[in-house]
């Protein structure tokens, strides 16, 4: 869970910051742009100022009259950006443009470098700011004015996230064309200054705190919205993927839908014959990479989290399968033995499980054994009472495994009408080496005679045992002598050999 968090949190925080530098380094970009634009446009009207300023020159000095007046006008009327055209003598301007003679001071020490000035407004428009660019030769000189407006309009390439303002001597003009006392406001995001190469001006474009966010949301909400849905996805990814190897339920319940679980058959012969008369089945795991996996190191877990009731149906579902196309093969009534559990067994489903596989076959082509460890007896009570008799009256069979370590009694054998007792391994290693396991032996062989139960040794690994469970009367033996457990296909293989070589006997 907490690395599925810090995986949901960590990749958004991944995406966000990628998302944050990038938006940053737009608002850079932009910020550089804009500061260059406004330069070059800026630089330009300076310059138109300027032509007009040379052009007239030759009248500084000269008396304000009708010719000189009517120069000015057609400065204002011909060059772009020019409102007005004056002429100065002593730090005294005395002819205008607009009206003619004047008298207004104008020192020498309000121009930055002695030849840019900006106001805020003057006598004529009070409320619209001017720059005033300024050409002097001897005391005597032209001013030319710039109207605000159109320096507003130079100030217009700032994005809606940036501010872009122009800086002349201590005063500056932001983009709404408010002339304002220096010092700027802060601009701590995406800050670019550029300093005019042709007039003392500068100007500086930047964002205010938080613009970075702001971009971000208004262009990249999508964008944010998939990085957090990554996120979500990442861990929930991750959640499953811990969470299937730390659940046992899991991890079985993966191996049983990529179906791992193989069935095996091992021979179960029949004593009297030497013919194989039937198999028990028994389960693997094929687990990829790790190979085959013992049933005693996963049977307990799947009886634990209750998927040995899927997995067993699954694994009758295969053997029905793959046994159904060799059936003609095989010895009628072929015995066919299924290991339950005891879960299994108080499951009311385990009826229409057995009546499915013997659905699949031929009638009385095979038989079902179910093989009830005798370690975990079930209960009697009237629903097991009810299920025996109705698996009875299906023609399946019930032996009881392991026999001889537990503690079935006479009367649990007659309850429920056990057909068959599977003699513990233990018992048959023992033949020859104690008398007492021989003794155990033969008492059991005469209660399964007064039953009328058959019996099926297991574990016969030599034909000492063999020879000795032959005499006893065992009717069925099983083990690693005979064959081992092996895929069905083997199987088959081995029976028809089996089969052949038994005959030419
Ligand atoms: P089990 O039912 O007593 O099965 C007999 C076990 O003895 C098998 O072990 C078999 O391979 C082994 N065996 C057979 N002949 C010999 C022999 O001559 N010598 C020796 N030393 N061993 C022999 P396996 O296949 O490892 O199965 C172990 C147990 O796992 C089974 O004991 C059974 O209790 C359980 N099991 C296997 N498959 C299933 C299944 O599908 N469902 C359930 N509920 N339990 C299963
Ligand atoms: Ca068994
Ligand atoms: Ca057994």
């Amino acid at each position: 869970m907490l690395v599925s968090l810090l995986v949901a949190m960590a990749l958004p925080t991944i995406g966000v910051t990628v998302a944050a530098l990038q938006a940053r380094w737009q608002l850079q970009q932009r910020a550089n742009e804009a500061a260059n634009a406004s330069i070059t446009m800026l630089d330009q009207m300076l310059a138109n100022a300027d032509t007009s300023n040379n052009a007239v020159m030759q009248l500084a000095g000269r008396p304000c009259d009708g010719e000189a007046r009517q120069m000015l006008q057609l400065q204002v009327a011909t060059v772009p950006f020019v409102r007005s055209v004056n002429l100065i003598e002593h730090d005294h301007l005395y002819c205008t443009s607009l009206l003619g003679s004047t008298d207004q001071e104008v020192p020498a020490g309000s121009y930055i470098g002695g030849r840019l000035r900006m106001r805020a407004g003057n006598l004529t428009t009070p409320g619209v700011p001017i720059i005033i660019v300024r050409q002097v030769r001897n005391d005597r000189g032209v001013l030319s004015v710039i109207d605000g407006r159109y320096v507003q309009r130079a100030l217009q390439f700032a994005s809606d996230y940036s501010e872009v303002y122009l800086i002349i001597d201590s005063l500056y003009m932001d983009k709404l064309g408010k002339v304002r006392t220096i010092p700027l406001p802060p601009l701590p995001q995406a800050r670019a200054s550029i300093t005019s190469a042709h007039y003392p001006y500068a100007v500086v474009a930047g964002s205010p705190d938080g613009s970075v966010l702001r971009y971000l949301l208004a262009y990249d909400l999508a964008l944010l919205t998939l990085i957090g849905g990554v996120g979500i996805i990442g861990g929930g990814i991750c959640y499953r993927l811990l969470g299937r190897a730390a659940s046992p339920r899991a991890l079985l319940q993966v191996a049983l839908d990529a179906g791992q679980f193989e069935p095996f058959v091992q021979p179960i012969v029949d004593a009297a014959t030497g013919q194989w008369s039937g198999v028990e089945v028994l389960m693997r795991w094929h687990l990829p990479g790790e190979g085959l996996i013992r049933p005693d190191l996963f049977i307990p877990m799947a009886e634990r989290t209750g998927l040995i009731l899927p997995m067993t149906r699954d694994l009758m579902r295969r053997v029905a399968d793959a046994l159904l196309p060799h059936v003609a093969d095989l010895p009628p009534r072929f015995h066919i033995g299924i290991n339950i559990s005891a879960a299994h067994c108080r499951d009311p489903r385990l009826l229409d499980d057995c009546h499915h596989f013997l659905a699949a076959f031929p009638p009385d082509s095979i038989e079902l054994w179910l093989e009830l460890t005798e370690r975990e007896l079930i209960e009697p009570t009237e629903q097991t009472d009810l299920l025996f008799q109705q698996l009875e009256a299906s023609g399946v069979k019930v032996a009881i495994d392991d026999f001889g370590i537990g503690h079935a009694s006479l009367n649990y054998l007659q309850r429920f009408k056990v057909d068959a007792l599977k003699i513990d391994q233990s018992f048959v290693k023992r033949i020859g080496a104690d008398t007492l396991s021989a003794h155990l032996l033969d008492t059991l062989t005469e209660l399964a005679t007064k039953l009328e139960i058959d019996l099926v040794a297991e574990g016969v690994e030599t034909a000492e045992q063999r020879d000795y469970l032959r005499t006893l009367g065992v009717r069925y033996l099983q083990g690693y002598y005979f064959g081992r457990p092996m895929p069905i296909g083997e199987f088959i293989h081995a029976h028809r050999h089996h089969r052949n070589t038994t005959t030419e006997d």
